[in-house]
């Protein structure tokens, strides 16, 4: 009731005029209704409630009332906006009627994997390195994928415009409460990353949708359009997601951390890392979850195809950084940041949780460089691929009963049934590649 009376409080200081109510969709869609401050009492006791039926994914129509609960810790007001009639925003859980939570609501899955995690002693602290693109529009305002930015890895741009938004997003993210740790031009012309300090998971995941909302807003204040799309221009770099983990004791000790082994990794991080790569090819689906994400897992972009870990080796999907103590992390590599973040995360920490659980040993770390290797070499040290399309990580979803469960019916069934009208699509159009490749051969 404290929290209700503060978040109250700080609308009137601030002069907050409209609230966002937002939530994400099962396909990682940050969906909002505004409401004025007048209802916002309403709104954070859970009274106020909407169609989901229309929402993708959700609801069938004869099912269709939900109730959104504001979750106040989530309160800030958008910067960009005028100081007077100011715009707020709140993250909200979706609820049934009948006062239990709604089974689509991806914030919910992602809180139950955290609910176990914390009855086995841990939390998951989770930092994203997240990628993007910032392109040109055209005069009508259209989109392109243009940059006339020529820079690359770690460059100063000072001529290119995407230099300056990104000054902005930076300066807009740390007054929404973000603690970013470094932001850098990225290797492919247009490419940027913007690093934000790790915290506690459910945060990570409200944060990223944030991150994405606000990196869009503020490009296209500067006349750009800022893309997560995994693979927009073949033949360079694509954007990633890396997802830097680790549990943390309820006492606050990183669990992965133990200075008395060799590589200063505990047993629990063995084990963690074993879930992560026994279940890899069933994550994907949810860590790489369009038909584009797997056009960025290919060999030669400092992206993995192969599911293997290393101490070092950023060919491999997990990689485990040489910092120790309480940054002593894994680094899954393969997230792009099209994904729904809760619904990844949800799936990285059960298969890491299955592999404490189980004992999964994970196989001898890899560390020549595999894109060098031949499948004959491969095959003999027992790596195997991610999958190839999106049709197949769907099915390794689908038969790995583990990871499906942490998505529950009704999510598995909404998210497998949309994925694959997704891979239809694809898969009947016919491409520019095809025209070029056959027009003229037959
Ligand atoms: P890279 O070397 O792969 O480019 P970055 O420095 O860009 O890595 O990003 C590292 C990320 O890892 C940051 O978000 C940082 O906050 C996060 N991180 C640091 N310690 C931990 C930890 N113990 N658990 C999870 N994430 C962590
Ligand atoms: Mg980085
Ligand atoms: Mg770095
Ligand atoms: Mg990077
Ligand atoms: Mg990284």
């Amino acid at each position: 009731a404290a929290v209700k009376k503060e978040v109250l409080e700080k609308a009137r200081e601030m002069g907050v005029k409209f609230i966002r109510l937002q939530f994400t969709d099962i396909f990682g869609v940050l969906k909002n209704v505004a409401i004025t401050v007048e209802q916002l009492e309403k709104a954070l006791d859970g009274e106020l409630m909407f169609d989901g039926s229309s929402i993708h994914g959700f609801t069938r129509i004869e099912e269709s009332d939900m109730y959104l609960r504001p979750d106040p810790s989530t309160f800030a007001v958008f910067p960009w906006r005028p100081r007077e009639g100011a715009v707020a925003r709140l993250i909200c859980d979706v609820y049934n009627p009948d006062g239990t939570p709604f089974e689509g609501c991806p914030r919910y899955a992602l809180k139950k994997v955290l609910a176990e995690a914390r009855e086995m002693g841990y939390t998951m602290n989770v930092g994203p390195e997240c990628e993007f693109f910032l392109f040109h529009v055209d005069k009508d305002g259209n989109p392109t994928t243009h940059t006339h930015d020529q820079a690359g890895y770690f460059d100063m741009t000072p001529i290119d415009m995407g230099e300056n938004a990104r000054r902005f997003m930076v300066l807009t993210l740390e007054e929404m409460g973000f603690e970013i740790e470094a932001s850098h031009h990225e290797v492919a012309p247009g490419q940027h990353e913007i690093d934000f300090k790790y915290s506690e998971a459910l945060d990570v995941a409200d944060k990223i949708m944030t991150f994405k909302f606000v990196v869009r807003t503020i490009a296209q204040r500067h006349g750009l359009h800022a893309t997560f799309m995994p693979k927009p221009i073949f033949g360079i770099n694509g954007s990633g997601m890396h997802m830097n983990q680790s549990l943390f004791t309820l006492d606050g000790e990183n669990a992965f951390y133990d200075p008395s082994t060799p590589d200063q990794l505990s047993e629990t991080a063995k084990y963690y890392i074993g879930g992560l790569i026994k279940h890899a090819r069933a994550f994907a689906a949810l860590t790489n979850s369009s038909v584009n994400s797997y056009k960025r897992l290919v060999p030669g972009y400092e992206a993995p195809c192969y599911v293997a870990w290393s101490l070092a080796n950023r060919s491999c999907l997990i990689r485990i950084p040489a910092k120790r103590g309480m940054s002593t992390r894994v680094e899954l590599r393969n997230p792009d940041p099209a994904c729904n973040p809760y619904l990844a995360i949800a799936a990285a920490l059960k298969a890491g949780l299955d592999g404490i659980k189980n004992k999964i040993a994970p196989p001898a770390p890899t560390e020549s460089n595999i894109y060098h290797m031949d499948a004959a070499q491969r095959s003999a040290e027992g790596i195997v691929s991610l999958p190839a399309s999106l049709h197949e990580a769907v099915m390794e979803l689908q038969a790995n009963p583990v990871i499906s469960s942490v998505l529950g019916d009704h999510i598995l069934s909404r998210f497998v049934e949309g994925k694959m009208e997704e891979w239809d699509e694809f898969r009947t159009t016919v491409h520019e590649w095809e025209i070029k490749k056959y027009l003229t051969m037959y």
